[in-house]
């Protein structure tokens, strides 16, 4: 029998149970990963999009009541349609609570609210058009989608398409980012064709045009990121930013009573659209409704809300998962003063990774100085007054686990790293 799933302790199917955990499908032997195209940095954003009326205000409502004090980002502005959420991180929180440092500063998400879009948004209809726009600016997407038919008031809520059909919203929505990916690309290649007629023996312009066309073709069947791309392509590509290259986090919205009861008639619909079109990608069931609910809850009102109905709130899954579908780790730095957690992608070297602190610390990259966090962790004697932390780290020194690393040294999830830089030679140069 497969284990028993928290959230749908219901389910027998391993493969509905492994859904509805929010897990990635399981990869099949043969398939390579996928390469994900795009350059987060230590910012991540993602825009909320979707088809009106399928709850998209009430998702980032509540991401907005999640979200963390406008006052922690003295030097930035922060628009209305921004909600800046922390990225749950039990690692970066136990190293805070153990150095116990004056300045504490977890990853976080941001996310965008983007207007509803609807068939013929590429051309201009509704709103639409101006918000393609804005999603291009994102590094992910968190499309919701809806399999409820009332609304929370138990008002039939209004579809522009009369109907609820998820699959169909999601083909919808799909086909017009990709119109607006081949009316983009058609927009870059009609210049570069003059200029390559012009001056026939430049090399490298010709090289890009027929990349460009190369894109443009496959866009015009498929999402860009389900391509099988070349390093050269995939850097043109990024340079692109193509709103089909963005990594889907799909959020089945589901009525309160359908997410209680563990069941709808969309999911394994959804599931199976989502495995033959985005094979790789998850989705997360919930309720908005429910959800809208909790998070204005007092902590322990809402435990004990969650207790009696058998059900735990998925936004901070959504926002994990959503996060970590860009294959990202995290490193840390710690100390006394502060403890802050990094953002970079897997497979980056020590020097890239200390350039997401400052430029400078690339560029002057002398060596890294690294233990793992796991290490840190068993070295831990809790005393609780701000000490363990530190008597940790000269533990792992003393142990042996504390590294030297150079410039070729791949940082792993949850290395805690001091990096070595000399900026003055640097300067100089
Ligand atoms: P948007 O147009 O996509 O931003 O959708 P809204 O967030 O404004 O929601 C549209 C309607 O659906 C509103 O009346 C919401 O109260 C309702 N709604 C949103 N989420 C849920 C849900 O999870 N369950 C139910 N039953 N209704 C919901």
């Amino acid at each position: 029998r497969p284990p028993r799933s928290t959230l749908f302790p219901y389910t027998r199917s391993s493969d509905l149970g492994e859904l509805l955990r929010g897990m990635p499908p399981k990869k099949k032997e043969e398939e390579k990963p996928r390469v994900i195209l795009g350059r987060p940095t230590n910012h991540v954003k993602a825009g909320v999009v979707g088809m009106p009326n399928v709850g998209k205000s009430t998702t980032f409502n509540i991401m907005c009541k999640m979200s963390v004090p406008a006052e922690n980002f003295p030097f930035c502005t922060i628009d209305p349609t921004e909600a800046r959420v922390e990225v749950p991180d039990p690692k970066w929180r136990k190293l805070c609570d153990m150095w116990k440092p004056k300045n504490e500063v977890p990853a976080y998400l941001t996310i965008f609210d983007i207007a509803g879009l609807v068939k013929g948004a590429a051309d201009g209809e509704g709103l639409g058009n101006a918000f393609l726009s804005h999603i291009s600016a994102t590094d992910a997407i968190f499309h919701v989608v809806r399999t409820f038919e009332e609304t929370a008031d138990g008002d039939m809520a209004t579809h522009v398409e009369d109907s609820v059909d998820p699959v169909r919203d999601l083909e919808i929505i799909r086909d017009e980012l990709r119109l607006k990916d081949v009316a983009a690309l058609e927009k870059l290649i009609e210049p570069l064709e003059k200029e390559v007629k012009r001056d026939g023996k430049a090399k490298e312009k010709k090289d890009r045009l027929e990349i460009m066309n190369k894109i443009l073709e496959f866009v015009k069947e498929k999402e860009a990121r389900f391509g099988a791309w070349s390093t050269k392509e995939i850097e043109v590509l990024n340079e692109c930013c193509l709103l089909t290259s963005k990594t889907a986090l799909h959020l089945v919205n589901m009525s309160e009573k359908d997410f209680l009861r563990k069941k709808n008639k969309w999911l394994p619909k959804l599931k199976a659209w989502i495995d033959e079109n985005r094979p790789g990608e998850s989705m997360i069931p919930y309720s908005a409704a429910l959800e809208a609910r909790l998070v204005d809850m007092e902590p322990a009102e809402r435990a004990a809300y969650c207790e009696e109905q058998k059900c735990a709130s998925q936004m901070d899954k959504i926002v994990c998962t959503g996060y970590h579908t860009l294959q990202l780790v995290h490193f840390y730095t710690a100390g006394a003063d502060e403890v802050k957690c990094w953002t970079i992608r897997e497979g980056w070297t020590a020097p890239k990774a200390a350039g997401t602190i400052h430029t400078d610390f690339e560029r002057g990259f002398i060596k890294a100085e690294v233990y793992n966090y796991d290490d840190w962790k068993a070295q831990l004697t809790e005393t609780d007054d701000g000490r363990a932390g530190p008597i940790a780290e000269t533990a792992v020194k003393e142990s042996g686990k504390y590294r030297q690393e150079g410039k070729n040294y791949v940082v792993k999830d949850g290395d805690v790293i001091f990096f070595k830089f000399n900026v003055t030679t640097d300067k100089k140069k």
